[in-house]
């Protein structure tokens, strides 16, 4: 009898400290968009945000937290990050990776060692080792470490918060994920209206995601022998000029610019030459909406790969929920396991010695 009750007592407290552990809150809401046409705030929204129809995939991002990551009113982000103090590096924007078949100033050899030099620059692990420090040593949340206000700040600005720097990482490999689709012919095609060459070179027409775009390791691609991004200079003209003379320039290969719908990732209204062809920025749209996701997934689950899966899970919590303290078990779950364990002691105490009273 005494023992049923023991397990009684037992299993209720297994109960209360199951119901302090931490559980999925996604919280829904409405997020300011700053009236600005910024594309990689778009579709990083469109892609993760919790706010938008993203609310449904798994790990969507809540408000706060996607602010950072995505940009907004004047703030460039985490995926904008590369724009600010990258805008002449061509690997962090997957530039000048430019070829095409038949007589062409570059050899496809050269080509593909450009798009190898954007995929090196791109690899997740500076955002995957930050993501560490986001945690004790007992795997509990740390509030100094998960905190954004104020908001994160750049890595020039000595930005030392784990979550800001993991955010950061991954952003930044983001960015360069989305200008692929925007500045390669992977989905779009070509101009059927004019001749092909380095002014209108040939579309590839592919789904995303995309094999080449595999940032965990350090596999090398296979890429299609007609795959092209564009040769990137300041004057960015068709024909090109400078270095970019008789090459497909970023100017005649782009879908940069048009109008995306960051709740529901829907494009219209393109104003480049190519994003104009056919379907081709709402293909570019689609293919970086699908090919975020898609990093997101990958990111988590090397996270877990790496850090096991308490901690990875622990860590994805905290990346995604905007008080993660309160949301992912921080202090106040190594509160409630440590009060269970004491009351579990206590329990045992008085059973051995009613035992033992008993027994005398
Ligand atoms: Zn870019």
């Amino acid at each position: 009898m005494r023992r049923r009750r023991f397990t009684v007592l037992l299993c209720l407290l297994v109960v209360l400290g199951l119901a302090a552990a931490p559980g999925s809150a996604a919280g829904f809401g409405t997020i300011d968009t700053g009236g600005q046409s910024r594309e990689h705030e778009r579709l990083t929204r469109a892609a993760l945000s919790c706010a938008g129809d993203a609310g449904s995939e798994p790990d969507c991002i809540e408000p706060v937290t996607v602010d950072y990551l995505a940009g907004h009113g004047h703030e460039f982000g985490a995926v904008g990050a590369p724009d600010s103090d990258e805008l002449s590096d061509p690997a962090a924007h997957c530039d000048d990776a430019d070829y095409v078949a038949g007589d062409y100033p570059r050899t496809r050899d050269q080509a593909t060692a450009s798009l190898v030099d954007c995929l090196n620059h791109l690899r997740f692990g500076e955002g995957l080792d930050s993501a560490q420090y986001m945690l004790g040593a007992d795997g509990e949340v740390l509030a100094a470490e998960v905190g954004l206000n104020p908001e994160c700040r750049s890595r020039e600005q000595r930005e030392d918060r784990a979550k800001c720097a993991t955010l950061e990482g991954f952003g930044r490999a983001l960015h360069g994920v989305q200008d692929f689709y925007a500045h390669s012919n992977w989905a779009d095609r070509a101009d059927p209206a004019r001749p092909v060459g380095d002014e209108n070179p040939p579309g590839l027409d592919l789904p995303a995601p995309t094999p080449l775009l595999d940032l965990r390791g350090a596999a090398a691609p296979g890429p299609p022998p007609g795959l092209s991004t564009g040769c990137f200079v300041a004057r960015d003209e068709v024909p090109g000029v400078a270095s970019c003379t008789l090459r497909v320039t970023h100017a005649a290969l782009n879908k940069d610019r048009g109008r995306i719908d960051p709740a529901t990732g829907a494009a219209s209204d393109p104003t480049t030459t190519r994003g104009m062809v056919g379907n081709n920025f709402a293909k570019a749209v689609s293919g970086v909406v699908t090919e975020t996701r898609r990093q997101w997934q990958d990111f988590r689950s090397e996270l877990v790969a790496r850090y096991g899966t308490d901690r990875g899970e622990r860590i994805i919590c905290a990346l995604t929920h905007d008080d993660p303290v309160n949301d992912c078990g921080g202090s106040s779950l190594a509160v409630a396991l440590a009060v269970l364990a004491g009351l579990v002691v206590v329990a045992l105490g008085a059973v051995l010695w009613l035992r033992r009273r008993r027994r005398a």
